[in-house]
């Protein structure tokens, strides 16, 4: 309630004025990350400053993926490029490239110089797909596991592989050729014989979109299956990321504004068109 937050906000101020690191941490980090960006946006810039040496570029990510892109570009221009590109670098690899594509080409450049190369690769990929389609919109952030595997190793992998993960609810299976084979459930998972193997209970029909496929279908299909993330293959069933539904909701928003401006006979909407 209101005074919850008044007394919040208090304490949070207090703890910066004070350089009390600890106390802002405890604050700051109890809220979600939508509302830690929110405080975030509201802060001066000597106080921003202030704020990145105190959390950790994984933290600053998560308030990160919680600003309008377009209104983020500042920020990563006032941090430390170092410290930006580990930031970067902590993403959901989707929200970067999002952010990225905002960003000047030498700007971009410059920041996967300094990040370190698995991470830099990852976006670099992802930076050279066309705009609206499943390959803008996807994340590398997924879990796999082989069809030979018994369910035991599975659970044991997809806990070392959960903290980064954008969703744990649906692993997919590959074979030798990286080409997805099945999907199996988290609570088809946990239902299971650790004995078994995952071949026992995947399902082997599997719904993907292809990588080129236009986001407004992607959207369709998400909605007609009812799945919370779809997987996203090349034209040879390779599994190159996934989508999920909160993805899908960002785009459904911004396809329905797009439509909107066509209505209303809008020329100039190229400016707002941008991913
Ligand atoms: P259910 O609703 O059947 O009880 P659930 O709640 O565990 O299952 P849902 O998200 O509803 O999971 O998914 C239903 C089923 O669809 C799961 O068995 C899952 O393995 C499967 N599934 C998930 N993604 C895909 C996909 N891309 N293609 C085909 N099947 C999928
Ligand atoms: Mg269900």
């Amino acid at each position: 309630d209101d005074l919850e937050r008044q007394e919040m906000w208090k304490a949070i101020q207090d703890a910066l004025l004070n350089d009390h690191i600890d106390q802002f941490r405890a604050e700051f980090l109890e809220l979600h990350p939508y509302d830690q960006a929110r405080i975030f946006e509201e802060m001066d810039q000597e106080v921003r400053l202030q704020i990145y040496t105190y959390l950790s570029p994984e933290e600053i990510a998560e308030v990160m993926e919680h600003i309008d892109y377009e209104d983020i570009e500042p920020f990563f221009a006032e941090m430390d490029p170092r410290f930006a590109a580990q930031v970067f670098a902590e993403m959901s690899t989707d929200d970067a490239v999002d952010i990225l594509n905002e960003l000047d080409k030498e700007k971009v450049a410059s920041f996967l110089t300094i990040m370190d190369d698995e991470a830099a690769e990852e976006i670099k990929d992802l930076l050279h797909y066309e705009e609206k389609t499943g390959g803008s919109i996807m994340t590398t952030e997924f879990v796999v596991v082989k069809a030979g595997m018994k369910i035991r190793e599975a659970m044991l992998h997809l806990r070392k592989e959960a903290p980064d993960a954008e969703t744990i609810y649906y692993t997919y299976v590959i074979n030798e050729d990286k080409q997805l084979v099945g999907v199996i459930s988290l609570r088809d998972l946990i239902i299971s014989e650790e004995e078994w193997l995952i071949s026992d209970v995947m399902n082997e029909r599997v719904v993907s979109v292809s990588v080129g496929e236009d986001q407004e279908e992607i959207a369709r299909m998400m909605r007609d299956y009812d799945f919370l993330a779809l997987p996203v293959v090349d034209f040879q069933d390779h599994l190159l990321g996934i989508i999920t539904v909160d993805d899908i909701m960002d785009v459904m928003e911004e396809e329905a504004s797009d439509d909107y401006s066509k209505l209303a006979g809008i020329s100039d909407v190229e400016s707002t068109d941008e991913n």
